[in-house]
């Protein structure tokens, strides 16, 4: 990712590090990462983001930065990749209007001789350059035919290449977006989707509800049982979830053994209901062991459940669904708890400090 030189690289710690000092923020890798980035320049909107807060006084803590982090330099690389396939599309699209020009200054050119020809044969009548004229114009057709042809190979050359650009595209946007253990949504598209959803909620009056399931009891699971395992479960978990949800609806790997559903056009009720089917579900599975056949017991999962609140922020979206979880795994886990005003209020308090 750095190709500075020494000189260079230097420059920009030492830019870093005085910054961080300035505004008293500790240097810890990210943020480091953070001001050498701000210091080198190259990201115009971690520029524009950090001068915005620099603006507003806004503290640099923990979050902030972590925020920070997240939106600029974390996907970082899937952005370097698009901006890569997109200077080789527009190479691509250079090449093209190339022979597209060629193309049509050849078909000028061979328009002007076929002129001068039809003239020539005008003035020649039947004579006896006449067998000589339509030689040459045969000649000149051939050619003709034959940089049409070479073009056609060309262009078809360039599409085949901008499609195969395209799926790599495709291919890269789809993991940087998705959990790789469970290939579920990750956070990233889990946050962006909720900005995207809880916008469409407000804009066309429908309810939008969100589901956040922990798995309970689960590092008792993986002490007994060990990692592995731990991991098939994660993704059986995460199947029933993909299986039980719409075409509509985003399952997402909220965290390590936390998972997240979005329901648009779902009310709380529903959703509740919905939340109950996939627990008991989940609890009914004997869990076994592929390669033994050795029993693993079962599962439960608790989960807790919002519904948006017009002009809400998504934070305290999230977090009211988190108090829900709270209070399912307090009330003694395996059950699906809806938010209540008065439930998110005391509950956040205490979730809060873990
Ligand atoms: P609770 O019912 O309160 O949720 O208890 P818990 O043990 O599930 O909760 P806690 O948050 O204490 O532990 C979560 C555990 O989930 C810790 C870790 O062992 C396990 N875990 C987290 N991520 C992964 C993962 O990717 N793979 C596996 N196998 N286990 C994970
Ligand atoms: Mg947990
Ligand atoms: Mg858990």
């Amino acid at each position: 990712m750095y190709h500075d030189d020494l000189h260079q690289a230097a420059e920009f710690a030492h830019a870093a590090v005085a910054s961080m000092t300035r505004f008293s923020i500790p240097p810890t890798p990210i943020n480091f990462t953070i001001w050498y980035e701000y210091h080198a320049g190259r990201d115009p909107a971690l520029s524009r983001a950090i001068d915005g807060l620099l603006a507003s006084r806004t503290p640099f803590t923990p979050d902030t930065t972590l925020q920070l982090y997240e939106e600029f330099l974390n996907p970082a690389r899937m952005l370097r990749a698009s901006r890569e396939t997109t200077e080789k599309l527009q190479e691509a699209m250079d090449e093209l209007r190339v022979f597209v020009g060629a193309a049509e200054v050849d078909t000028r050119t061979y328009g002007d001789k076929l002129e001068d020809f039809s003239d020539r044969l005008d003035d020649h009548g039947n004579g006896p350059a006449f067998g000589s004229l339509v030689g040459a114009m045969l000649q000149e057709t051939r050619a003709m035919q034959q940089r049409n042809q070479s073009l056609e190979d060309r262009l078809a050359e360039t599409t085949a290449e901008v499609q195969q650009l395209r799926e790599h595209f495709e291919q890269a946007r789809r993991e940087a977006l998705s959990d790789s253990l469970t290939g579920l949504a990750n956070r990233k598209n889990f946050e962006q989707t909720l900005t995207l959803f809880a916008k469409a909620a407000v804009d066309n009056n429908e309810p939008l509800s969100l589901m956040l399931l922990d798995i309970d009891h689960f590092k008792l699971f993986n002490d007994r049982h060990g990692h592995q395992t731990g991991d098939t479960v994660l993704q059986l978990v995460a199947r029933t979830l993909s299986d039980n949800v719409k075409g509509q609806d985003l399952a997402a790997r909220y965290g390590g053994e936390e998972f997240a559903l979005l329901l648009p056009r779902t009310r709380a009720d529903q959703a509740i209901r919905l939340g109950d089917n996939i627990r008991t579900l989940i609890a009914a599975r004997k869990l076994v062991k592929r390669n033994s056949g050795d029993e693993l017991g079962r599962i439960t999962i608790s989960a807790g459940v919002a519904e948006y609140r017009s002009g809400e922020a998504l934070s305290a979206f999230v977090q009211r669904a988190d108090g829900a979880l709270y209070g399912a795994k307090r009330a003694g886990r395996n059950r699906v708890v809806a938010a209540t005003e008065a439930a998110a209020a005391t509950l956040s308090e205490t979730v809060l400090p873990s």
